[in-house]
């Protein structure tokens, strides 16, 4: 009979420990095996994480979680997409919407006909042709529409409280048998291979364990300290490396987006909630200081402010490996890029939903380790990818933060893929890639990306025929916006 695992040990209450705390405990349940997790008040939480992307609703789903519980819960509200305001250039702003823009048909992606009804003068805009964006800029939500003919175009995330995330899967993972400890960690006891056996509190109390899942945070307490896992650091390419973040009162009504406002030597983020706004400026320490960055924020939020900015400094980067002998590590303790496209607390959430399938039975296997590790890996650097994609295609040169972005020698598969899109009018992105062809066309296409030409194939059927198809479902995304109630009703 194989040998069981039984008892697994997460470090770290934050959204990631928990999160994960939850899930191991619904896929593990009636498997005897026991799910403790280590944390400590005293260090307590990163306290920033407010804005998720679409792939956070297969978790709900996942968990049984009702989505509407989960919003009034956590104090959240309802995110279609991303603004990007004074990215491209000053006074220019575009969305990043979530579902699919237009409806592809003759085997022909939607993008490749808007290409050909532009350039016979079509004046509808790409980001017209986004249910979402129409929405989004309309300060409307729902969360399902009352057609299912716009099903693909539909798609959303949600903003919460990050106060609020981490205690409402504790609550869900304690009411599905996960045992809370208190303390703080200090050691972590190896046997002679290197395998962690305990970790060791400072009250003195022994933690034992078979397998671990690093959740500590930025510290990396396991992975990081115990088990010498070394840091890529990313700070060449990705610049910024602080924060400063403050809550606000809000007088206007809660938009359904994040906003991004770019600034001299990073970008300031605001995410509205059900009683509040979230905002922090992410800047680089090597083009401002922190005393300029808070005065930054300071003014633009004005006596709306409603705390002392707090300071929050990070690397870039993500740990070389994610699994090591029998720990594993996610969120914050694995790596981190900037919260731009909000990436951070799903990496968490495919850090444990990929481990699911390999939890050993006690020893781990080499090789579903190093596989974890490469698909791990992946979707760090498919992040990295396509954060990076909005830094260089910049066309600010108004300050020196934005000129140096701008002359980032860009990693070979991001210049492929913009070289690609411009020269044919062709966006390839291989399935299972963190972000869809939709984010890339919108971004690409958002940050002034123009391809020069487009395939031929598009070219199909007749001309004014084609452009009355992209037309008539602008209107029809237009009507079905109206349709649509307001974002604050949803929330309320
Ligand atoms: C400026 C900024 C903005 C961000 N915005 C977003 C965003 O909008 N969207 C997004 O997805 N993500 C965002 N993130 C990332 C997000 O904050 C994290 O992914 C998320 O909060 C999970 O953090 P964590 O649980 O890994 O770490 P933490 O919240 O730091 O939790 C660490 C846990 O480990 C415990 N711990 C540590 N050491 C010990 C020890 N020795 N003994 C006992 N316990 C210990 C702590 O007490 C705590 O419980 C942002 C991050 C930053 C820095």
């Amino acid at each position: 009979m194989a040998e069981k695992l039984k008892d697994l040990v997460i470090l770290g209450g934050g959204t990631a420990g928990w999160l994960c705390a939850a899930i191991l405990s619904k896929r593990l349940a009636g498997h005897s095996i026991q799910v403790s997790l280590v944390e400590s008040e005293e260090i307590g939480l990163i306290g920033v994480g407010e804005a998720t992307i679409p792939p956070i609703r297969a978790a709900l789903s996942f968990l049984g979680i009702d989505e509407i519980e989960f919003v009034k819960a956590t104090q959240g509200s309802f995110k279609l997409g991303i603004e990007f305001v004074d990215w491209l250039r000053l006074d220019h702003a575009y969305l990043h919407p979530f579902g699919a823009f237009g409806a592809d048909w003759d085997g022909v992606p939607f993008h490749q006909h808007f290409l050909r009804y532009r350039a016979l003068g079509g004046g509808i805009g790409y980001q017209d042709f986004s249910l979402t964006a129409l929405a989004a800029k309309a300060g409307k939500f729902c969360s399902a529409l009352d057609t299912t003919a716009f099903h693909r175009n539909w798609n959303y995330a949600f903003h919460f409280d990050s106060a609020l995330a981490a205690p409402f899967f504790r609550n869900y993972a304690q009411a599905h048998g996960v045992r809370r400890i208190e303390g703080v960690v200090e050691d972590a006891t190896q046997d002679g291979d290197g395998y962690i056996t305990a970790l060791a509190l400072q009250d003195g109390t022994a933690v034992n364990g078979d397998f671990f899942i690093d959740c500590s945070g930025f510290r990396s307490k396991l992975l990081g300290d115990t088990l010498d896992t070394p840091f890529e650091d990313w700070s060449d390419v990705l610049f910024c490396d602080t924060a400063v973040a403050a809550p606000s009162k809000r007088e206007e009504a809660a938009r359904p987006y994040t906003r991004a406002v770019a600034r001299d030597a990073g970008w300031q983020w605001e995410i509205p909630l059900a009683h509040r706004n979230g905002n922090g400026y992410v800047f680089s320490s090597r083009y401002t200081d922190v005393e300029t960055a808070k005065n930054t924020l300071i003014a633009s939020l004005g006596d709306r402010i409603a705390a002392d900015p707090r300071v929050i400094r990070f690397k870039p980067g993500r740990r070389s490996s994610f699994w090591v002998k029998n720990c594993v590590a996610i969120g914050l303790a694995a790596g981190f890029l900037e919260p731009l496209e909000s990436t951070a607390i799903h990496l968490s959430q495919l850090g444990v939903f990929w481990l699911l399938p390999f939890i050993p039975n006690y020893r781990p296997c080499p090789e579903e380790i190093a596989l974890y590790n490469h698909q791990m890996a992946a979707a760090y650097e498919q992040a990295k990818n396509f954060i990076l994609l909005h830094y260089l295609t910049s066309q600010r040169s108004d300050t020196d933060f934005w000129r140096d972005c701008a002359r980032v020698t860009p990693p070979d598969a991001l210049a492929c893929r913009i070289r690609a899109f411009t020269e044919t009018g062709r966006c390839f992105i291989p399935e299972g890639e963190l972000f869809s062809q939709g984010s890339w066309l919108a971004v690409m296409m958002g940050q002034g990306i123009d391809p020069e030409s487009y395939p031929f194939y598009a070219d199909a059927g007749e001309d004014r025929a084609a452009s009355l198809r992209l037309e008539n479902l602008h209107s029809a995304f237009v009507e079905q916006v109206k349709r649509v109630p307001r974002h604050e009703a949803a929330i309320a």
